[in-house]
C-alpha cells in the first residue's frame, strides 16, 4: 500500500496553482459553450470568444503592449463613430473592425496610439504595408489601367 505522501509547502502551493489553472480552464471551456466571454460572465460577441470590453483589452495588449489601455481604443472607435475613414463602412467588432498603422510598421511606424486608426478589415488587408499615399497611388494605377 502506498504511503500517504507528505507534501512540502512548495509542493502544496504548486498543486494549488495547478488546480486553480485547471478550474479556470474548465470555466473558459464552459463559457465558450454557452456563448459567454472566456474572461468574464458577460455575453461574448457571437463571432468571438470574448465580450466587447475584453476584445478591446486583447487589442490593447497586442497594439499598445498592455491590456489596460483598452479605453483609448474604445474612445478612438467612438470618435470615428464606428466608421472606416476610407470606405465609410460601419465597423463591427468581431467582424470587420481592425486596427491600421497610419505609418506602416515596416516604414518605421510605431505602435503609438496616434499612429493607429480603426479601419475596415478588407481595406487593411489590401493596404497591407503600404503608406496611405502609396496605397492611393496603387489604387489609381489599378483604376487607370483597368477601368477605361
Ligand atoms: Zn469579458
Amino acid at each position: 500500500m502506498a504511503r500517504p505522501r507528505i507534501l512540502t509547502d512548495e509542493q502544496r502551493r504548486k498543486r494549488k496553482r495547478t488546480e486553480e489553472k485547471r478550474r479556470r480552464q474548465r470555466q473558459r471551456e464552459k463559457n465558450i459553450k454557452i456563448g459567454f466571454c472566456v474572461y468574464c460572465n458577460n455575453k461574448a460577441i457571437p463571432t468571438l470568444k470574448s465580450c466587447f470590453s475584453h476584445w478591446l483589452r486583447e487589442k490593447s495588449s497586442f497594439y499598445l503592449g498592455t491590456r489596460t489601455r483598452w479605453k483609448e481604443l474604445l474612445d478612438m472607435l467612438e470618435s470615428q463613430e464606428y466608421k472606416c475613414p476610407f470606405t465609410g463602412v460601419l465597423l463591427v467588432p468581431g467582424d470587420n473592425a481592425s486596427i491600421d498603422h497610419i505609418i506602416p510598421k515596416s516604414k518605421g511606424g510605431t505602435n503609438d496610439i496616434i499612429n493607429l486608426q480603426w479601419v475596415d478589415f478588407k481595406y487593411n488587408t489590401i493596404k497591407n504595408d503600404m503608406s496611405n499615399d502609396e496605397f492611393m497611388d496603387y489604387i489609381k494605377m489599378l483604376y487607370e489601367r483597368n477601368i477605361k
